[in-house]
């Protein structure tokens, strides 16, 4: 009997052993192999496009997935797309870090369901619990906040226009310091409980997209089945980020959603990370008329950095894109959006945004519109609409 507990006990550590440098091992390659880059840095621009980029006081993205892979975000990483060295680095004021909780399996643009989930497997390697959705969103809320902690004062979350406010006066005295913001990519992260906007909020959330890839319970996504638009417990959500002044963004909704979501919302909205229908033809992207709506309640079309939101895996497909609906809108509402570590491949990592500005400079951009969608757009907004 006693050789036989002794044999369990063996077994037991080794799976132990095993699971452990699972954890160790396997989220980094997962993450290598989902989040590449097409060039890798260093990045050259010409004299005049690093001359203004220098001189950019704020550089601001509206989308990045880093905290889902579990990576130290204060390691200068050699692989990956964001962190917060390289953010320093370039000079990237503010980061929204947006937080994904669930993606189907075979994931694809034109049709999924909710019935799979990917992210059970990835948190299961990387030692993170998988219960309730609200809890992996709250996991990676933490991880941030822990980051900042441990950061020695270079990097900080913020939660208020009153915290922005004073970030923005020490970033004029101090170049090397940074920052970020929390948003969640998918309201079924609320688990269907009205009660747990709150909560994200108090976890320091500031952002959150109606749907993700697949319909949830707010309503249809554009690459959901059902097409449709806000659910009674989508207005519910609705209401209350409005009430919390938590921003509202529409991508990845479908279209009858986005025009629920511009009738009922009373604050400005955005689009955190897309392309246009005007230079990029396909379900996720916003339709002229959909730009014209958010501009005009004031909100932001945060342009992508990947194939599939721009036609191209480089810098002028971004700037295409970025023309296309400052021409269509005015300038004051354009701003970046990357989806840097969001499973995508991008044409480079976040030190090469120099390379936009440079693409923005061949299509006649002025400094002055310059310095607006490559972050004054996002400071003005964040001044005007964070709690
Ligand atoms: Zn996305």
């Amino acid at each position: 009997m006693k050789k036989l507990f002794k044999i369990i006990a063996i077994i037991i550590i080794a799976i132990l052993a095993v699971y452990y440098l699972v954890t160790l091992i396997a989220p980094k390659i997962v993450d290598k192999e989902h989040n590449k880059i097409r060039e890798k840095a260093p990045y050259v621009v010409s004299e005049k496009a690093n001359k203004i980029y220098k001189s950019l006081d704020f550089v601001a993205d509206m989308h990045c997935d880093a905290l889902l892979w579990k990576r130290d975000l204060l390691k200068d990483n050699d692989f990956g797309q964001v962190d917060i060295p390289k953010m320093l680095r370039v000079n990237v004021s503010l980061q929204a870090f947006t937080i994904v909780t669930k993606s189907p399996k075979g994931q694809n643009f034109d049709k999924n369901t909710g019935g799979s989930d990917n992210i059970t497997s990835l948190y299961l390697a990387q030692g993170r619990p998988t219960n309730s959705l609200t809890k992996r969103a709250i996991y990676q809320c933490e991880d941030l906040f822990d980051f900042a902690k441990k950061s020695d004062g270079k990097f900080r979350v913020i939660t208020s226009s009153e915290e922005f406010k004073t970030y923005l006066s020490d970033k004029a005295n101090n170049k090397n310091i940074t920052a970020g913001f929390l948003g969640v990519e998918g309201a079924h992260a609320l688990d269907g409980k009205i009660e747990n906007v709150q909560l994200l909020f108090d976890n320091g959330v500031r952002m959150m997209a109606a749907t993700h890839f697949f319909d949830n319970k707010l309503g249809g996504s554009a690459h959901g089945v059902s097409g449709e638009g806000l659910t009674d417990f989508g207005r519910e959500v609705i209401k209350k980020m409005d009430k919390l002044n938590m921003i509202i963004d529409v991508a990845h909704c479908s279209p009858k959603m986005v025009d629920d979501i511009i009738k009922l919302s009373h604050r400005p909205i955005v689009s955190s990370h897309t392309g246009v229908k005007g230079t990029c033809d396909n379900v996720r992207n916003l339709s002229d008329k959909h730009i014209k709506a958010i501009a005009n309640l004031g909100g932001l079309i945060s342009i992508a950095m990947f194939k599939q939101a721009v036609c191209g895996i480089d810098a002028a497909a971004t700037a295409n894109a970025i023309k296309y609906t400052a021409d269509l809108v005015g300038v004051d509402f354009v701003a970046l959006g990357s989806d840097f570590d969001g499973s995508v491949t991008t044409p480079f990592d976040i030190t090469g945004l120099p390379l936009v500005v440079e693409e923005l400079i061949k299509l006649g951009f002025t400094e002055d519109e310059i310095q607006k969608v490559m972050g004054d757009n996002v400071k003005t907004f964040l001044l005007k609409n964070l709690p």
